[in-house]
């Protein structure tokens, strides 16, 4: 078969073993049609698809290659540990330095403890604020994605802070039926709930900047309501930073709003692409975790060699001075760019960023929630979105995702993004 698009051929294959022939939904491009693009390697800013066709990386594995992809430092590490075993299921030096790296960094930390992924965190996260404060109820906001965990995969209920239902197949209404979801930004509502319920709620878990309904920050009123009704009624605040943690700035969500959460979820960045996740917080509630107190916990791989010696090579970079700077920069600059663009092509349009990470959106105002992030025009996104993949482009394959810009993205690949997006917007109808 003469010029065969590889990609194809590798998805049918894919379709017949694995379901939907991709390990994460959002991979497959249901939502923006097409066949998804199969990665045989990444360098940099880079990544090349089965037709060895390359691409601008915007999605950075969804967060974590921070560095982008094959940092010299890291592949250093992460070989120095291959060579001195995979796993021992037993304790390391390393995820001691891991965790004295994470804490330093993260003030309101006391304590961290290592798992594998962000749904291992952010679910047993939600298993220590219920176990430490001896309650039932759990606060979480619509578009706000914490992973995969039952009690978690809850949209809004029908009525003002009501209950949520289910929103997979296979979680019965009974472990939801203690989560409350509520519209992002909304004071009012967030004030009726622990009006109602506040001697019940064991946390509140929130994405500060939201990564899973496009980007979309918290108000500072907002975050500090939310900081002031947990102090009140005893309940924890956690920030889930599993996607903002060292990415949008070397003390996270949390010191670009200056809240101090009471436990926070991590993920991402400080695996620097390895399977590595943490959630950590004051003393007197992490003792509360096994083998010290009641609330069991626990994992085969959990602060695994590999992945700690990959994370730790990560922080080192990211801790260096004016790294932060230069990433907003650059990020900033793709955003401006961005938006010049669609101005001068007469499209609605804008865009945030905060870090490496950022948003943009097919309307004139930056939304506040997920349901005005959810009247974005389909078709536009998915005519945008194929555009600049045919140009080389890779941006997330979903109008609710945020991008992600590297530090080896270099000026000269934010100036051909841009350049792309400006041959795209002029295809766009306004
Ligand atoms: N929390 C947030 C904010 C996330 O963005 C994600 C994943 O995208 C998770 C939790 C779940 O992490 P993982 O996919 O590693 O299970």
């Amino acid at each position: 078969m003469l010029n065969a698009d590889q990609n194809d051929i590798l998805f049918e294959r894919a379709r017949a073993v694995i379901p939907g022939g991709v390990n994460s939904p959002v991979r497959a491009f249901k939502a923006v049609g097409g066949t998804p693009r199969f990665i045989r390697r990444a360098e940099g800013a880079y990544f090349w698809d089965a037709n060895d066709k390359r691409y601008i990386d915007y999605i950075g594995s969804w967060g974590p290659m921070i560095l982008g992809h094959g940092h010299p430092a890291v592949v250093e590490a992460v070989q120095k540990a291959v060579l001195e075993g995979f796993s021992y299921g037993a304790p390391t030096e390393r995820e001691i330095e891991l965790a004295e790296a994470i804490l330093a960094l993260v003030p309101s930390m006391e304590m961290v403890r290592l798992v594998s992924s962000g749904t291992e965190a952010a679910m047993s996260a939600l298993r220590l604020a219920r176990g430490a404060t001896g309650r039932k109820h759990i606060i979480k906001f619509e578009g706000c994605y914490h992973g995969h965990a039952d009690a978690l995969l809850v949209k809004a209920g029908s009525g003002l802070a009501t209950f949520g239902h289910p929103t997979s197949a296979g979680v019965p209404p009974e472990v939801t039926q203690h989560t409350l979801v509520l519209e992002y930004n909304n004071i009012a509502q967030l004030e009726e709930a622990f009006a109602l319920h506040g001697n019940d709620i064991a946390c509140l878990m929130i994405e500060a900047i939201a990564g899973n309904m496009n980007f979309v920050r918290a108000t500072p009123a907002f975050a500090a309501r939310c900081r002031e009704l947990c102090t009140q009624h005893g309940a924890l605040l956690v920030f889930d930073e599993v996607m903002t943690g060292f990415r949008v700035g070397l003390h996270g969500a949390q010191g670009v709003l200056g809240i101090t959460p009471d436990l926070t979820v991590l993920g991402k960045v400080i695996g620097g692409g390895m399977p590595l996740a943490a959630f950590g917080g004051p003393r007197a509630i992490m003792e509360q975790l096994a083998p010290l107190g009641p609330v069991y916990q626990a994992g085969t791989l959990s602060g695994n060699p590999v992945a700690t010696a990959c994370g730790l090579a990560t922080l080192k970079e990211i801790a260096k001075p004016g790294f932060y700077e230069a990433l907003g920069k650059k990020t900033r600059s793709l955003v401006d760019g961005l938006k010049a663009a669609a101005a001068a092509e007469g499209l609605p349009f804008n865009a945030d960023s905060e870090g490496g990470m950022f948003g943009f959106f097919l309307m004139k105002e930056l939304p506040q929630n997920y349901a005005t992030v959810m009247t974005t025009d389909n078709a536009k996104f998915n005519a945008l979105f194929h555009g600049l993949l045919d140009r080389g482009v890779y941006i997330a394959p979903a109008l609710y995702e945020a991008g992600f810009v590297s530090a080896a993205h270099g000026d000269d690949d934010i100036a051909a993004t841009i350049d792309a997006a400006r041959q795209v917007f002029r295809t766009l109808p306004s």
